[in-house]
Parts: structure tokens; sequence; C-alpha cells
């Protein structure tokens, strides 16, 4: 986030250890930070944070900020900020160190020494803040670079010591660059303001809005405060006798209430009127009113008197005194028309929630370790803040308290690429989820990794705020299957497999098939299973792929199981086994047997199990034609009679006394007949249509037997044709040519 420190003039006396005369203006800022300390905490032990000021007055000895005054003016001021959030001695102090580690030639262990532990790392923890890259970026960068600013920060009051630095500085930005003044600016307004609205701090928030804002767009917000300036008379009188009558009003009930109105902040007018294209004439309500009272039954009361005193706009009155918004927020708001028909906002709190509304986090931070005088450990009190910064619209304020274990981002690590792009990855995450995560094609040609500049193994854990580089080649042979397991992210995986299924086919489809006979002899089933041809051209049908190879290559890459694969190709042997048996074997016998035999009656092209030259004839409900499966019923005297195997007669007679009459049959390998089926032809009904359909029957060459339509009710059609085929093929080719007849909307075989 760019450097704070470069509002810094001059380097000055990097030794740091001189002894400094301290100038009076210095000395007499810091006796107001104490006595505002004090103010907070009336018991605070302010010798640590007088040997802190002293210690941060001599380290930065005679460097200078841009605008002439000693550097140390600016930790001062910082202090002060951190000291009117009410923090804790141990906070003021490190607010006060917070640029010496980065800044001046104390070290880290120099610091603990006199400091102590817990100062020093609050002071690291800012350093490293301060240190982190800022480039600016979409919605999305700055969402990412928040949540990793508060990761970084495990202790809140890092973060809370850095929006002080920063507060400070936006205060002086007058004398830094223009493009360093807009730079920072963006940076806030994209970065610390929404960090400070989330914690809960609308004060901090609205100051770092109204001084960013000026940088980001001067234009607009000059002609803001020109208009408010020209306005400024009348909405000061609007103001007073608004607040001059709720005033009587609650004095008349007893009611004691602090009343006031002010101007709405430059940023909100300014956004109002660039999200809705508002001039500032346009913008009425540029005032809002407060009352803030002792009771919650107060604040309520109070809400009667205003809806009573005005009138108020429908839809706009929010409570969240009973419900409460997750940055802890509780306030009643509402919004009445005043006597010249000027809508205004009126917010109705205690002095407590008033606190928390400008304060935040650091308002209950305070109370929190201010009430027991006890300090719980680290971990407890900072589980409710955690809480507290999801963003969960239901989360219950009483709830802040309780002692939650959750860990805010403990799920994720955020870490930047070389070029500042925050890059959020789960925790555990290795350089290998990173270089996916910037693109498939970094992953897969990442020969090593570097690590905030050192070379790391690809099994390194990331941490947060690591700077992250894949170093890569083009020669590089691309990931090793070890990846997979070094990746912790779904995505990084996704696109490994990618890899192997693309580029290492042959490869797949080896490993692949090694994978798949290890299984099939697990299984107890041979491992040339597939080398039949039929039960290959099953499983290929089965699995929806074109050839076994890309089973393979599946299997190989892990795109498929391999245990998945072979339960298949069990069951098709199981079923295949079965049928075998019971009927093409036996009946290929038959062939054999009748190959042998002299020649006798054609059989009409249908082999009865057992049965050579029997009387066979073909039932009328089904038709069946060559191609389509078929089964014999031995009839009282008349033969066997074929049936389709989705005869309905078939079926349904298998549960009944008759189902012991059906045979196996098949059709000879050859046959020159052509037999006869009936097709149904549904259609809508229109003139022509039975022209048509001996158009298309006599195009195809059908020999036709019958044909017969008929109207049906709702204005549909129905024709029967009887025809002549060879077998399936031809009648497919015929259903299609019927099926493509305009108006035609299904053609059925009879008997299915
Ligand atoms: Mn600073």
């Amino acid at each position: 986030m760019g450097n704070d420190k470069n509002d810094r003039a001059e380097q000055g006396n990097l030794s740091g250890t001189e002894p400094t005369e301290i100038p009076a203006a210095c000395q007499a800022q810091y006796e107001t930070l104490e006595k505002t300390v004090l103010e907070h905490n009336p018991t605070a032990d302010v010798t640590g944070i007088r040997r802190a000021f002293r210690y941060a007055a001599r380290a930065h000895g005679t460097q200078r900020r841009r605008d002439g005054s000693p550097y140390v003016t600016h930790c001062t001021a910082a202090a002060q900020i951190a000291a009117e959030m009410g923090l804790d001695e141990d906070s003021i102090m490190a607010a006060l160190l917070h640029d010496v580690l980065e800044d001046t030639s104390v070290t880290d262990e120099e610091m603990r020494r006199q400091f102590g532990p817990t100062v020093t790392y609050l002071v690291e923890g800012v350093t490293k803040l301060t240190s982190v890259q800022y480039s600016s970026r979409e919605d999305k960068q700055m969402e990412n670079l928040r949540k990793m600013l508060l990761a970084m920060a495990k202790d809140i009051r890092v973060i809370l010591i850095k929006i002080a630095d920063r507060l400070h500085n936006m205060r002086t930005m007058d004398y830094q660059s223009p493009e360093k003044q807009l730079i920072k600016s963006q940076e806030t307004m994209q970065i610390y303001a929404p960090i400070a609205h989330r914690l809960g701090m609308q004060r901090i928030k609205w100051e770092l809005e109204d001084l960013s804002i000026q940088y980001i767009a001067p234009e607009a917000c000059h002609q803001i405060s020109e208009a408010l300036n020209e306005r400024m008379d009348e909405l000061e009188k609007f103001m007073q006798s608004i607040e001059a009558r709720i005033n009587a009003r609650l004095a008349e009930w007893h009611i004691k209430a602090m009343v006031y109105g002010r101007i709405k902040h430059l940023y909100s007018i300014y956004r109002k009127m660039y999200t809705q294209h508002l001039s500032m004439s346009e913008i009425f309500d540029l005032c809002a009113f407060r009352v803030i009272v002792d009771t919650v039954a107060d604040c309520y009361n109070v809400l009667g008197h205003i809806h009573d005193m005005f009138k108020p706009v429908p839809g706009r009155f929010k409570d969240y005194i009973s419900t409460p918004k997750p940055n802890m927020y509780q306030s009643l708001h509402t919004t009445v028309i005043g006597t010249e028909g000027i809508p205004f906002e009126v917010q109705i709190r205690t002095w407590e929630m008033h606190h928390t509304a400008e304060y935040g986090i650091a308002a209950h931070w305070k109370y929190k370790t201010g009430e027991s005088g006890v300090k719980a450990g680290d971990e407890e009190k900072f589980a409710w803040i955690r809480r507290l910064l999801e963003s969960q619209q239901d989360s219950d304020a009483q709830d802040f308290f309780h002692d939650l274990k959750i860990d805010m981002f403990a799920d994720e690590v955020f870490v930047f690429s070389p070029k500042g792009d925050v890059i959020n990855l789960p925790a555990g995450a290795t350089p290998i989820d990173f270089a996916y995560g910037i693109h498939s094609a970094v992953g897969n040609s990442m020969i090593g990794a570097k690590v905030n500049g050192r070379i790391v193994p690809f099994d390194h854990e990331l941490q947060n705020g690591d700077i992250v580089e894949a170093l890569t080649s083009k020669s590089a042979p691309g990931p090793s299957r070890d990846w997979m397991l070094l990746a912790k992210s779904g995505a990084a995986r996704t696109k490994i497999k990618q890899w192997f299924k693309k580029e290492r086919r042959e490869e797949n489809i080896q490993r692949g098939r090694e994978m798949f006979e290890a299984e099939l002899r697990r299984a107890g089933l041979p491992a040339n299973a597939l080398s039949d041809e039929k039960l290959a051209a099953l499983i290929i049908k089965k699995l929806a792929i074109t050839s076994l190879d890309d089973m393979y290559a599946a299997i190989g890459y892990g795109g498929m199981s391999a245990t998945r694969s072979v339960n298949r190709v069990r069951d098709e042997l199981q079923k295949a086994k079965t049928a075998q048996r019971t009927v093409v074997d036996r009946i290929n016998e038959q062939i054999e047997r009748r190959s042998q035999a002299p020649a006798g009656k054609p059989i009409r092209g249908v082999l009865v199990e057992g049965l050579d030259n029997c009387l066979v004839k073909f039932s009328r409900c089904c038709t069946p034609v060559p191609g389509d499966e078929i089964v014999g019923f031995i009839t009282r005297g008349q033969g066997v009679s074929i049936h389709r195997k989705n005869c309905p007669n078939y079926t349904t007679s298998l549960a009944g006394s008759n189902a012991g009459r059906w045979i196996p049959v098949c059709w000879a390998q050859e046959t020159t007949d052509r037999y006869a089926t009936t097709l149904r032809i549904l259609a809508k009904e229109r003139a022509g249509l039975v022209m048509d359909i001996a158009t298309v029957l006599n195009a195809v060459n059908a020999n036709v037997r019958s044909l017969n339509a008929r109207d049906t009710e709702g204005g549909a059609a129905v024709a029967v044709v009887t025809l002549e085929v060879s077998g399936l093929p031809e009648l497919q080719l015929i259903i299609n040519r019927l099926t493509g007849i305009k108006g035609v909307t299904e053609v059925t075989r009879a008997g299915a």
C-alpha cells in the first residue's frame, strides 16, 4: 500500500542514536497526547508512552516532513488519533514508534529490549502493512487486498494504528505532489475507508473519504463547497429552527437529549450527485439531524415525538437498535418532511450507541479491556472481532461477545504476484497453486518458484503477503503428476489434469491401459477381456466414447476411474456370457448342422432352436422384420409364431400359463425374402396428406400392400400403411422419410 513514509523531505540523521533536543512545539504536542490518554483511561501508565515518544524523537533525529516540521510530529499525531480512538498504552507506544523500524537504524531486537515483545510485534505489523505494494485494480482485487490486510494483522490493533497513520498522512497531504496526492487518495478510498467502515469507525471513514475525494475530484468538490457556502445562511437557519422545535418539544416532555443538525459529508453529497446525476440545487436533504439520549426507551419516545411533529416519509424508517448492522452500528433512522416540504433525516441513538458509531471496534475494544482490568488471551479477545468482520447481515449483536473460535480468514491465504496483483488461494497453498492461479500456461511452463526473492521448493507453503514469482521456461517439461498432490486448490488440480489429458495422450493411453488391466485382474477377469471385439464395441457404446484408447486416456489422466470402467466391463461380460450360452451358441450349432444336412425347403429366414424345418409364421400383431429382436411362440398345430421381443403379447404373457411356450429364435444369417410390416402415421389433418404419404412411399420404392387414412377428433389424422421390406435398415429409412412429411407428428410400428 505504498509507502507512507514518502512524505519525508530528507533522510536526515539515520544513525538515530544521537541525543536530540526535543523542540518545544513537539513537546507541547506530546503533552496533549498524554492528556488525551489519561482522559480515556485515568489509570493509564504513561511512563512507557513518554519513553516511546523520546525514543522516537531521538531515532528520527533530524528527519523532517515535507512541511518542514520534525518527523516525530507525524508519529505523535498518529498516536494522538490512536488515543482518541481509546486504544491501550501498548498501541499508543506502537503508534509513536510505528516508523522507527523502517526509517531509522533501530533494529527489532533493540526495540524488543527497550519496549518488550507486544509493542515490537505491533510496530512490525504496521511496518509489514506499510510495505505492501499497491497497484490500482478492479473491485475484486480491492476486496482481496482489504481481506489480506486484515488477515495479515493478526492483532486488530495493527490495523487501527495503520489507519491512524494513514489518517494523519491524509490530513497533511497538501504538501505532496499532485501525482502522489491522487495515488494516496485513491488508495485511501479503495482500501482504508472500506476497512474503517467494516470496523464500524464511521467518523474516521468519513474523514478519510472527505479528504480523499478532494484530491480525486477537486473540481466537483470545489463546486459543492461553493454551492454549500452560498446556501449556508439558509441551511443554518433551517437547522436552527428544526433544532429549536425538537428541543422545545423534548423539554416539554422532560426528555434529556442533545439535538444537533449537521451538513452532510462532502463525499456523501458528491456520491449522490454523481450516482443520481443530480445538480446541487436538486439535492434537498443536505442536512441531517441527530438526537442523542440516555436510554433505549428514550430513543423510541423521541421517535414518536418526531413522527408527531413532522410527516414521516413512508418506507424510510429503519430500526437498527433491534437489528444492529453487522459492524455493530445501532440507531433509529427516519426521514421526515419539514415545514417547507424539505425532507431531512433524523438519527436517534443513546450515547453509548453514538460512541460505537463513531469509533466502532475501537470503542468496544476499550470497553472490553477496561471493564475487567484483566486482558483475556489474544485468541479470545479477538474472536468476536473476527465475527464482526464477517459481513453477514443476520449476525446478532448479542453474539459478538461470545467466545467464538472463528478464524476470520483461516481458510484463505493472500499473496502477491510480482506485478502487485493479489492472488487469493486456499490456506496451505503452494507455488503450484499460485502459478495456475495466474494462468494455466504459467503453471504448465513453471520450472521453479521464488517467494520473497528466494528460490523455494514446489511444496513450500505460502504465507499471507508473500510476493510469489513463478519461474517459467518455454522448454519446460510440463507439470509432473506429483503436482496434483502438492496443489491445494481444485482449480490448479483441474488444470494439471487438463494438461495431462491434452499433452500426454500416448502416455495416458499406456498408463490408463496398465491401470485398467491391473483393475481387471483385481476383479478376477482376464486382462485381455476387451480383445473380444463384440464386447469392446459394446463398452464403447455404453461409455459413449469413440475408441478404447479414449477410455484408456481418460483413465490415464484421471478423468475416469479404472474401477468404474472395469465394473462396466464385468457387467457386460456377465450379460454376454449368459446370452451367448443360451441362444447364440446353440443356434450356431444348428446352423452348422443344417449346412451339413441336405438342402431342404426355404424356412423364411428364421431359425428355431431344436426344430429344423418347422412351420414358421409371422405374427400380425407386431410384424417383425429382419433386424428386430425376435422370439418364437409354439402354437397349437400351426407351427411357431414369430413376435418381436418388445411385442406386448410376448411381454404380458411371460407371467401367465403360456410362458413356457416361448422359445428362442433368431434370424438366419442371410435372408432374401421381403417381410410385411405395419406402420401407424399420426399427423395434423390437412388437405393432401395422404397424397404426400403415397408420394414418399413411391419415392422410396416401397412395396405397399395397403394404405388407409382417417381423421380423428381434434383435427388429427391417422394413416395405417402395410408394406414389405427386406429388414430393419430399409424400414428405418422409410420411417425417417415419413416423419419428414409436413404435419406428421409420429410414425410408429404396429404392436410396439
Ligand atoms: Mn507513518
